[in-house]
This record gives structure tokens, C-alpha cells and sequence, in this order.
């Protein structure tokens, strides 16, 4: 499959309303406070901005607590700073609910076929929020992470936004153009949170478990 440059994508498509009087409205999905911090810079320039926070795919719920109180403190501390009004909508947490088509794939590695299905998991939220509250644009901040591949992210949503023929789906590459550095140089600025694993239980297993047993293993 041959690349896409997806930043260029985003630009083509701001271009087609970038000098109407009013910015459309875009329903993103956010994963956590770092991801959404040079992402909201970025968007907030030429959408009207709603964040929609489900990540029900958070393991355990005291996580999934740290991860939603910082992006909430995180949008109030931004629009202070940077003259926005960027909003943010929580769905509820049904952590059993989004995994149970998942667990199937429980020793799948990240980055495989269990992510896919997570990533179609929250662009599809964003799709079916925004479809329903009459916004013109959806999309997600998980193409910021250094972890996750752009291109597999904006495959799945083409797989997905047919299902929402009255909006559109925002395609992105945030990490571009400095857009990892930024987030570097925000998380400091803003001190934010940084989990140290994906979110779900298989994440963790796979990172801080298998950390913790590498320190141990050291140091015997
Ligand atoms: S590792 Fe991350 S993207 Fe993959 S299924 Fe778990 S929470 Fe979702």
C-alpha cells in the first residue's frame, strides 16, 4: 500500500473552508491530556472544537479517572491561555462493554489487530457523537502518538465513516511538522500527566508488568 502524506490531506481540506465566516465544528475524539495539547493548538486555528472523552477502553477506572480529570483541567487551562472554547463532553465508562469484542485478541501486540479495532472503537464515537449533535467534522487525537501509525489510523476510519454519511471524517497526521516536539514542550509547560501505557489491561501487562519483572529480574 503506498503512503499517504495525511498532514497535506488535512491541509487540502481546510483549504475548502478556511475563509468562510464560520469554522465548522469538529467532534474530536481525545485519548488523554498530552495528545490533545499541540492537537487542540492545531485545530482550534480552524474548528469550533468538542472534545468527545469515552475511552471506556481504560483499565483500571482509577486510571481512566487520572487520565479524563486531566483533560478536562487540561481544556479549562488552554482556553485560558490561548483565548479558546474548546468543550468537552464525557461518555459514560463501560470498560466490559468496549472490550468484550476485544478479548479475542488478547495477546495480539499493540500496533496489531486488537488496536485496529480499539482505533474503530473511538473514531467511531466521535462519527456517531458528532452525527448526532448536527457537526460538520469528526476525527481523533490518536495520530499525534508516537506509538501509533497514521496510516493504519486513518485506514480503519475510511473503513468506518461510511456508516455516517452526514459528517465528515477528519483525516490527520498531527505528529507531523513538529507536532511530537510540541507536545514535548507542552507537557512541561503545562506539567501534564503521562501514563505510561497505552490504556487497556493487555497495554498494561505488556509495558509496566513486564517493566516492573525486567527491574526485578536486574536485580537479582
Ligand atoms: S493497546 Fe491501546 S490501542 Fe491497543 S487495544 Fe489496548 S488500549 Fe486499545
Amino acid at each position: 500500500m503506498d503512503k499517504i502524506n495525511y498532514y497535506n490531506v488535512s491541509l487540502e481540506e481546510i483549504e475548502k473552508f478556511k475563509n468562510l465566516d464560520k469554522k465548522p465544528r469538529l467532534a474530536l475524539h481525545a485519548c488523554c491530556a498530552p495528545c490533545s495539547s499541540h492537537t487542540l493548538e492545531f485545530v482550534t486555528q480552524f474548528f469550533d472544537v468538542t472534545i468527545v472523552y469515552e475511552n471506556s477502553n481504560i483499565y483500571p477506572e482509577k486510571e481512566f479517572l487520572i487520565r479524563r480529570n486531566e483533560v478536562e483541567w487540561f481544556v479549562g487551562e488552554f482556553n485560558k491561555r490561548n483565548n479558546r472554547d474548546v468543550k468537552v463532553v464525557f461518555l459514560p465508562y463501560d470498560h466490559e462493554g468496549y472490550m468484550a469484542s476485544l478479548r479475542h485478541l488478547a495477546n495480539d501486540k499493540e500496533g496489531g489487530e486488537r488496536c485496529k479495532l480499539c482505533y474503530a472503537k473511538h473514531i467511531e464515537d466521535a462519527l456517531k457523537w458528532g452525527s448526532e449533535h448536527g457537526f460538520e467534522y469528526a476525527s481523533t487525537t490518536l495520530t499525534i502518538s508516537r506509538q501509533k501509525n497514521s496510516q493504519v489510523i486513518n485506514e480503519v476510519a475510511k473503513e468506518v465513516a461510511p456508516k455516517y454519511p452526514n459528517i465528515k471524517y477528519f483525516y490527520s497526521d498531527f505528529k507531523k511538522k513538529g507536532g511530537q516536539e510540541r507536545v514535548q514542550q507542552l507537557k512541561k509547560e503545562y506539567n501534564l500527566y503521562q501514563q505510561k501505557y497505552c490504556g487497556c489491561e493487555y497495554s498494561y501487562r505488556d509495558t509496566v508488568l513486564q517493566n516492573n519483572g525486567q527491574k526485578e529480574d536486574q536485580n537479582h
